[in-house]
């Protein structure tokens, strides 16, 4: 076994790798840039290397600054996490002529699977069954689309050198196939170099379930299934392990054609085959197709080892460093149902856009295993993947650990960033999914509902004013300190509400349209009557309500007025270099804080900005097309009278 390795990677997954070395006693170095200076994954590691600028390409995508800190260091390994330089040949091939161990496929592997028309291909030698499609040379429009026209509608147009769902285009008539390639080789030309694109079938009612597979390099294992069919954008949102419905005949099936592929290739360590199965009429064995392999530890490998007990990234390390395969294929079994939720700073409501923020209050209950990398007071910040965390249950049915699933989110909170999490509670919460109809339109086809769906606002926003009020607090709760009238006004950035204490335990909240009586016991809330598991938590940036449906208000102290005009919630800066592509707001409109008021495309992402407080649009600084800079104002808000 290694005795230090260091890892190429931040975040989450950094903190992953870290926890199973500590365990197996192998020292670490974790790598970082100006941006992640008190990252958890640095504070987590025996040893840290800076590499630079906070820009990928200035610091975790430098392969020469990392190797050149491994052997600094004295590690003798390079674990690379996912994304990043995970699935690059070249890296793979720079670490070993340096005489290092790349933790992971070899650089042939890597290539074999790197682009999507050539891995079909060879899956196609393999008897791997491919989805029906055209993946050859000529590229020429007038011969893709008579291709298209020979597979029969609809059709997915997908880049070869695809990833992350770029570059796709599903197209149902002939008469835009025109259109949609061209875009889609736009695309593909832009984010990868590359504009070949193949042409697929496109699978109706769509489940995406994919096999874990390990290899030593000759032999294979699969460690099952997972459905990860809940997505957005082409992108995971929850995760689950075993797939709904699959029986043991066709999952005998679809491992043993993962382990085909796997050996196909001369696979070493963790790995993924992705195959898209119809589901449109149950799980047939001649109902699923090879998408693509992932060469790298997945981001939801936490369901797989939750149902198999393995840990991957042991795996991983001992067969790296020489150790045969960990167990035979008659060794593994299922045990229970696991689920995870991808908890995400972004805006639902403006298509999952993602977002940024400085993490007031957080905290993460018992009872789920939570992969993170980052603390309370941490910034996500507009530089790489928004992930806050991931949350995962595990238990002996699927019900229960979706039920787990949904209480351990309840009991999630997170203050200073707008997030999903009121999306993902409604997921589980969705009744298709507790019944295991799972397919990959599902959170679209429901889209509305399952952003409105979230409990109503108001009830929790009646709580939050308690919050500000003071009488949340555990010295006062019980009723109004004597000091206090018992009918006041309780103002804060954008709002304000009349609140009337009743008696011990119990008040009146009452805003522009709504009242609610609140009555408490200890930490017990009822609103309009009802028990409501909502807790009120105070911080630095305001109060929040957490428990189904999270609100935040930040109060209006008037002591503060200077310090808050100074300290610029009026104002909505850039956060980093970019292109202004639609502003969402006129001047004189109110908006309520988390509303998207621009959005920036940086670092070949789309951000939204969102508003800090309620407020009205005083001016508007920046408008679409405009190149700026970090720090730039773009939309200031009127300041707040009190
Ligand atoms: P998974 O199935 O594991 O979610 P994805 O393909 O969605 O796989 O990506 C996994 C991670 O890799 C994501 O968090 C994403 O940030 C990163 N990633 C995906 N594609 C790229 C890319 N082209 N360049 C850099 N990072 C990428
Ligand atoms: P990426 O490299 O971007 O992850 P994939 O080929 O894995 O690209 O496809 C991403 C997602 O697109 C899949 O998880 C699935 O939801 C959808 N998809 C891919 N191929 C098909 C298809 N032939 N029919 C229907 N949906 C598909
Ligand atoms: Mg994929």
């Amino acid at each position: 076994m290694f005795s230090k390795i260091l890892i190429a990677n931040r975040g989450e997954i950094a903190c992953r790798v870290i926890d199973s070395c500590r365990r197996m006693g192998v020292a670490t170095v974790a790598v970082y840039s100006d941006a992640d200076r008190g990252a958890r994954h640095v504070a987590m590691a025996d040893q840290a290397v800076h590499l630079g600028g906070p820009a990928p390409a200035d610091s975790y995508l430098r392969g020469d600054a990392i190797i050149q800190a491994a052997l600094d260091t004295g590690a003798q390994a390079i674990h690379p996490g996912y994304g990043f330089l995970s699935e690059n040949p070249d890296f793979v091939d720079a670490v070993e002529a340096a005489g290092l161990t790349f933790i992971g496929p070899s650089a042939s592997a890597i290539r074999a699977m790197g682009l999507k028309d050539a891995a079909k291909a060879l899956m196609e030698e393999a008897g791997v069954p491919v989805v029906p499609g055209y993946h050859g040379e000529d590229q020429d429009p007038d011969h893709l689309s008579r291709q298209a026209d020979s597979i029969g509608y609809p059709v997915l147009i997908k880049a070869v050198a695809g990833g992350g769902g770029k570059g796709m285009r599903r197209v149902d008539d002939p008469k835009d196939f025109a259109d949609a390639l061209a875009s889609a080789q736009s695309e593909a030309r832009n984010a990868f170099g590359n504009p070949a694109v193949l042409i697929e079938k496109y699978i109706l009612q769509p489940r995406h379930i994919e096999v874990q597979v390990f290899g030593d390099g000759s032999r294979a294992v699969y460690l099952f299934e997972r459905d990860c069919s809940l997505q957005r954008r082409h992108q995971k949102v929850i995760e689950e392990a075993p797939a709904p419905g699959m029986t043991e005949e066709m999952r005998k099936i679809m491992g043993a054609a993962a382990v085909r592929a796997a050996e196909a290739i001369g696979y070493k360590g963790a790995g993924t085959i992705e195959f898209i199965v119809d589901g449109s009429d149950g799980l047939r064995p001649d109902g699923f197709w090879f998408m693509e392999m992932n060469t790298r530890l997945q981001v939801e490998h936490p369901v797989t080892e939750a149902i198999t007990g393995v840990d991957l990234v042991e795996w991983q390390l001992r067969v790296a460093s020489g150790e045969p395969l960990p167990a035979r294929q008659e060794d593994l079994q299922i045990n229970g149902h696991s689920f995870e939720a991808r908890l995400y700073a972004e805006d639902v409501p403006a298509g999952f856009l993602p977002a940024t923020g400085t993490l007031a209050h957080l905290h993460f209950p018992e009872g789920a295993r939570i992969e993170t990398g980052v603390r309370q007071g941490d910034v996500i910040s507009p530089w790489y993947d928004p992930m806050i965390a991931k949350v995962v249950t595990h238990g002996p049915t699927r019900a229960i650990a979706l039920r787990a699933l949904e209480t351990a989110l309840v009991d999630t909170e997170v203050a200073g960033s707008v997030t999903n999490l009121d999306f993902l509670i409604a997921l589980t919460r969705h009744e298709g999914f507790r019944k295991g109809e799972v397919d990959t339109g599902l959170i679209e086809r429901d889209l509305d509902d399952l952003i409105a769906s979230s409990e109503a606002e108001g009830a929790a926003r009646a709580l939050a004013v308690i919050g500000l009020a003071g009488l949340a607090d555990p010295d006062v709760k019980g009723g109004a300190t004597l000091w206090q009238p018992l009918r006041r006004t309780i103002a804060w950035d954008g709002g304000e509400a009349v609140l009337e204490v009743l008696g011990p335990g119990a008040a009146r909240v009452t805003m522009e349209d709504e009242s609610h009586e609140v009555r408490w016991q200890g930490d017990r809330w009822w609103v309009d009557g009802a028990l409501r598991r909502n807790r009120i938590v105070s911080h630095d940036a305001g109060v929040s309500v957490f428990g189904g449906r999270t609100v935040h208000l930040v109060p209006r102290d008037p002591l503060d007025r200077d310090a808050s005009a100074a300290g610029g919630d009026a104002l909505t800066l850039s956060p980093m270099p970019g292109l202004v592509k639609a502003v969402h707001v006129k001047a004189g409109q109110e908006v309520k804080a988390g509303d998207r008021l621009a959005v920036l495309e940086a670092m070949k992402m789309e951000h939204s900005l969102t508003a800090a407080r309620d407020g009205v649009v005083a001016e508007i600084l920046a408008g679409p097309g405009d190149q700026v800079e970090a720090g730039a104002p773009l939309i200031r808000l009127e300041e707040v009278e009190e």
